[in-house]
């Protein structure tokens, strides 16, 4: 391993000492197993390839102070790739492999884990798919399960800050009964475009409004809404978005710090009484708000008057950082320490 700077990283792959797989054949899993190869060989006909039989996860691990490396929300995750396995018909994986898979391949790859000062952190990506070779639109018969880990950088590099965002009425990510509640594959490359048009219009982000009525507020990109208000986090009940692990645990703490919670359908017209407003995920925990323009009807909602986050929201933030480094104490056990 060579010297790494840890303060250059930004997200990207960097290659590790290995990763961890697992074949499933004949109707069952086997057995976990290591290996340094980081390409894999598949027929030209694998499902995966031509029908999207293809899900994933992607969760963190940290260095503390303390030196000891902490993973977030491990069963979190294992039960979400259940659910998305469920979802596009694939096998899911037998009790607790899941949770041994990311240990080990955490264990195996530990000097990738940055230093605590860097503010950066291993990222964990799980992917599972179907590559039996066939042309017959089936489920596979065959399916392979993959972790491999690469170190991230902090994703506020000049601090926690704001970005603009978009509404697009023009591209759905996901239908109301489609598969926007699964982590796959699929509903990346249907929102591809419409990121690639609020990247090039100067926006961190594409927005997305509910699919069949385009009234209520659905998912900033890939990534879940909230909004604050009157003491109170609200965040969007929808069949079409993908259940976000940081947005179940800042409802907990914002319950914690003594805010109301509400989960339910959130109007566009709502957008105008949010004191604060912000997009969150694994990837930034919380990426605050400044505006949101809705440029066909030449509206634009803003939640942070002089650019920077809001109050509540640098609270959530800090707090959830401090739980994942181990500078708080982990009080709803949230938190696997290798
Ligand atoms: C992964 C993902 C999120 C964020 O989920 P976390 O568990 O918080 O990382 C939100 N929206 C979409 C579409 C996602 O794929």
């Amino acid at each position: 391993m060579e010297n790494i700077n840890w303060s250059e990283l930004g997200f990207g792959y960097m290659k590790t000492n290995g990763n961890v797989r697992c074949e499933y054949h004949d109707g069952s899993w086997g057995k976990l197993e290591w290996h340094t190869d980081e390409y894999i060989q598949m027929h030209m006909a694998a499902t995966c390839l031509h029908y999207g039989q293809e899900a994933f996860e992607g969760l963190k691990a940290f260095r503390g102070k303390d030196n000891k490396i902490r993973i977030f929300r491990l069963d979190e995750n294992a039960k979400r790739l259940d659910s998305s396995c469920d979802g596009i018909c694939m096998p899911k994986l037998p009790e607790g492999m899941f949770k041994e898979a990311v240990i080990e391949v955490v264990k195996k790859n530990v000097e990738f884990v940055p230093p605590y000062e860097s503010g950066a952190a291993l990222y964990i990506r799980p992917v599972l798919f179907g590559y039996t070779p066939q042309i017959g639109v089936n489920p596979a018969k065959d399916y392979l399960f993959i972790i491999f880990v690469s170190p991230v950088g902090p994703y506020f590099k000049g601090g926690f800050s704001t970005n603009p965002y978009v509404i697009t009425r023009k591209y759905d990510r996901s239908a109301p009964l489609g598969t926007g509640i699964y982590k796959v594959g699929g509903n990346y490359a249907a929102s591809l475009r419409a990121h690639e048009e609020a990247h090039k219009a100067g926006y961190s982000s594409e927005f997305y409004l509910d699919a069949k009525e385009k009234r209520y507020i659905d998912e900033c990109g890939a990534a879940n809404f909230f909004g604050i208000k009157d003491n109170t986090y609200v965040t969007p009940k929808s069949t079409s978005i993908l259940p976000s692990i940081t947005n179940k645990s800042l409802m907990q703490l914002a319950e914690d710090l003594g805010l109301k919670v509400e989960r339910r359908p959130i109007p566009e017209e709502e957008l105008s009484t949010f004191e604060e407003a912000g997009a969150c995920g694994t990837a930034a925990v919380i990426s605050p708000i400044s505006r949101l323009d809705d440029l066909d009807n030449n509206k634009s909602y803003i939640f942070s008057k002089d650019g920077k986050p809001g109050p509540w929201s640098t609270k959530l933030y800090q707090k959830l950082r401090a739980i994942q480094y181990g500078d708080e104490p982990d009080t709803h056990n949230w938190v696997t320490i290798l």
